[in-house]
């Protein structure tokens, strides 16, 4: 069976219009399980269309290379934390660039043999060359920073930006002598460049603004795939490469927005010298100046409190302590205390990483709270219960000019009667910069991994 003419469009426009709805599924919890599963389909579909289509004339490679990438995804994603996920979506971009690149330079070396070479086709060549290898070493670089293989911190020299822009000018002159002389040479020069571009524009980007420029990345391999759509005569890769690059801008757009940054002050870099949340920092055991309180004084105050607002960040997901936090919210709910969920749009390690765990745990969509919702709540909390959340909660972001985070928009936690704050140490978050809310008044420390410490405080409540 071959599928041609209006039935393959009729098939792509079909999957297409699965893969919106799953975009769409994609902007809510509720509706997020259901997303997920009109983009499969599409998925599906518009891999069976296009391999029945009369191009493919033989199945060998295809099946091979079905079974292989099936085996090789099926097994990530059995076995990828969710706390690596950043990371994993990042090299999977680097995947798409590296496509792209490859598709190109085939497409070149198949029409130049045939004489089918167009100017138009030329010009896409150039356009899915550059951007494709931009995204490919952009996203290794991403994906070394953010698993810890290379420093987070930003590596600034002299004369970077200027560098730079020598060098996408020369990639667009060196463009411009391939599409007017047909010269192979001055295509691979245009990827060799854009390789070292895709280097040069991460490295100088910081820890802290690793989820913008992941997300960055994968607008970049949507326009990258809409590209190679083009160059292969594709609709439904156009299509889909044009949304992944609208959608991966705007959530780029959405993020800058919530650390109070604009796009082109992270893409132009230094900021966020964090090395990630894993190694100990300058006085991580110095804990002079701030308040401990244990399990038992926590508990305590949770029970005969009218509202506790609950604030989860990295250290909850590194924990997984989202089921024994859930069961904590449900014992105070039992005794008459208001709990609420506060998620600050960049808790976590990605993007809705605080909202999938919390639904993993069954925590109803009404007890959790979008930071511009639940900030004016603080001032009439009797608790607030910090699990593992440390950037996102620290004041300095509004208080402190000379801070790195200064302007970033934070939960704001200080505001609550008294604070209890989970964590293992004094160590800093993602960002390196210790927290001020530590010494406050109203703040006490509950030293500890989050899942022990919840679990232990579920023990307690019980028996209260
Ligand atoms: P942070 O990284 O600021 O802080 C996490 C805290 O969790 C640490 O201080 C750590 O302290 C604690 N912690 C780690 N493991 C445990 C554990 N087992 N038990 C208890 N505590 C633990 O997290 P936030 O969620 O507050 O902020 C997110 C940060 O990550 C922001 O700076 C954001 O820009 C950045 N980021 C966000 C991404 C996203 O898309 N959401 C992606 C990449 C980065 P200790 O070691 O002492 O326990």
């Amino acid at each position: 069976m071959q599928l041609t003419g209006d039935y393959l469009a009729l098939a792509y426009l079909v999957s297409a219009t699965l893969f919106i709805l799953g975009l769409k599924g994609l902007t809510h919890p509720a509706s997020a399980r259901r997303g997920n599963y009109y983009a499969m389909f599409g998925m599906l579909l518009a891999i069976v269309a296009t391999v029945l289509t009369p191009a493919v004339r033989s199945y060998d490679f295809i099946i091979a290379g079905v079974v292989l990438g099936a085996t090789i995804g099926t097994l990530i994603a059995l076995k990828i934390r969710m706390t690596a996920m950043p990371q994993l979506v990042a090299a999977l971009h680097s995947f798409v660039g590296l496509t792209a690149v490859l598709v190109a330079v085939g497409t070149y070396l198949t029409h130049s043999r045939t004489g089918t070479l167009s100017t138009v086709l030329m010009a896409e060549l150039f356009i899915g060359t550059f951007i494709g290898a931009i995204t490919f070493t952009g996203s290794l670089v991403a994906f070394g920073k953010l698993q810890g293989i290379i420093t987070g911190k930003p590596l600034i020299f002299r004369g970077q930006h200027i560098l730079n822009l020598l060098m996408a000018l020369l990639m667009i002159g060196l463009g411009i002598q391939f599409l007017l002389h047909n010269q192979f040479d001055a295509l691979l020069a245009v990827i060799a460049l854009a390789l070292a571009l895709g280097i040069l524009l991460i490295v100088p980007i910081g820890g802290a603004d690793m989820p913008v420029v992941v997300s960055m990345l994968n607008s970049y391999s949507g326009w990258a795939a809409a590209a190679t759509g083009f160059t292969l005569g594709n609709n439904l890769l156009i299509i889909t490469g044009a949304l992944v690059g609208f959608s991966g801008a705007i959530l780029s757009y959405i993020m800058s927005k919530a650390m109070n940054r604009s796009i082109s002050s992270i893409v132009l870099g230094g900021f966020g010298g964090g090395e990630g949340a894993t190694g100990a920092g300058p006085g991580a055991d110095n804990t002079k100046g701030v308040k401990t309180a244990a399990v038992e004084d926590a508990v305590f105050l949770m029970a005969n409190a009218s509202k506790v607002i609950i604030v989860p960040g990295y250290g909850m997901a590194v924990a997984q302590a989202q089921h024994a936090l859930k069961e904590l919210a449900d014992i105070l709910e039992s005794k008459g205390v208001t709990v609420h969920f506060a998620i600050h749009p960049v808790a976590g390690r990605m993007p809705g990483h605080m909202n999938v765990l919390l639904a993993e745990a069954d925590v109803p969509y009404d007890h959790v709270f979008e930071m511009e919702d639940i900030n004016p709540e603080f001032t009439t909390a009797d608790v607030a219960l910090v699990v593992g959340a440390n950037d996102v909660t620290n004041p300095a972001a509004k208080s402190d000019k000379a801070s790195p985070i200064y302007g970033m928009p934070i939960l704001d936690v200080y505001k609550a009667r008294q604070i209890f704050f989970i964590k293992r140490s004094m160590n800093p978050g993602y960002s390196g910069v210790e927290n001020q809310l530590f010494y406050q008044d109203n703040c006490s420390l509950v030293f500890g991994d989050a899942k022990k410490v919840c679990e232990k405080m579920v023990v307690e409540l019980k028996a209260a």
